[in-house]
């Protein structure tokens, strides 16, 4: 079983060593490589190939690479925002600026979210090397382009907020509200750690979005249908989109949104001005990272936007008339 396979396909980079004695040992044999290909691999593709070689089972390597880095990114991103609610400088910015949230909030939401990361995103965390190696995703070094990876993670932000938008917006009727996206709106004025606090079935349909994509983006660029030339994926370009995606889900939940917050320069950036509002005034604002769908689907939330919404129908009615 490929599971217990205990041989790296990285593992031809270092032909003749022996078992390695820690990971620095494999590090530094990379460095020292006759082969001056594999000698100027830049430091984080060494740091990368030496931890699939170190390991010597790709399974366990991207397990645990995808487990650790979901935990580091998404604990750590939340740090900053909790000393920022301590600090009553950065108040003026806090969108709900009254309901800065306790202590005793931030942690019981820290174990929830910690226990659904053990219990619900662990198990397919672990699967995902079989689907990678499945569909050639490639975990060799060196890394493809920037611009390859730009162009991939681009498509992803795309994807993933057309995806999120239907289906946070079908939680947002009856039943599905009531049974899953409930524990969701528990904080009606969000911080960093609500990001992921959520019902295990909200956890997969909208991780769904995340993964998904580059699932079905690999399978195309495996099968290359219409003679298409689809540039291969690469698991660090994966890693580095899971990272960036996790960056937005915790910032758009932060509840500040300052006068150099991304949605100043992007003005299609949705960030924590426009899922604050969700939270606040319960309907609309349903997408995760772009304005657009909302703004084209009539769905934005407040009260300027309801009175848009209301003048545009009145309009329109009266055309019709
Ligand atoms: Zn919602
Ligand atoms: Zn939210």
């Amino acid at each position: 079983m490929e599971f217990f396979n205990t041989t790296s396909s990285l593992s031809h980079l270092l032909p003749q060593q022996q078992h390695p004695s820690s990971y620095f040992d494999v590090l530094r044999q990379l460095g020292e490589s006759p082969d001056s290909q594999i000698a100027n691999l830049s430091l984080i593709e060494r740091l990368w190939a030496s931890w699939y070689i170190f390991m010597n089972n790709d399974i366990l390597a991207t397990g645990l690479l995808f487990f650790i880095t979901h935990e580091v990114v998404y604990f750590g991103r939340c740090i900053p925002w909790m000393i920022i609610d301590q600090m009553p400088f950065f108040n003026r910015w806090k969108i709900q600026a009254s309901k800065i949230p306790s202590n005793k909030e931030q942690w019981e939401c820290m174990k929830e979210v910690l226990k659904s990361h053990l219990l619900v995103e662990a198990l397919p965390i672990w699967l995902f090397h079989p689907i990678c190696a499945n569909l050639n995703i490639s975990v060799e070094v060196p890394f493809p382009s920037y611009s390859t990876m730009a162009f991939q993670i681009a498509i992803f932000f795309v994807l993933e907020d057309f995806w999120h938008y239907s289906f946070h917006r079908l939680f947002h009727v009856g039943w599905f509200y009531r049974n899953i996206h409930k524990q969701h709106h528990k904080y009606a004025a969000p911080f960093g750690l609500t990001a992921e606090y959520a019902h295990p079935v909200e956890v997969m349909a909208l991780g769904t979005g995340t993964v998904g994509f580059p699932i079905l983006y690999a399978y195309l660029s495996k099968t290359q249908p219409y003679g298409l030339n689809i540039p291969e994926l690469h698991l660090y370009t994966l890693t580095f989109w899971i990272t960036l995606r996790l960056f937005q889900a915790v910032d758009s939940h932060s509840g500040y949104d300052f006068p150099w917050s991304l949605n100043k320069f992007i003005p299609f950036w949705a960030g924590a001005a426009h899922h604050d509002d969700h939270h606040h005034f319960f309907i609309g604002n349903y997408a995760s990272s772009f304005t657009w769908f909302d703004f084209f689907m009539s769905t934005e939330s407040g009260q300027i936007a309801k009175a848009k919404r209301e003048k545009k129908m009145r309009e329109h009615a009266e055309k019709v008339l």
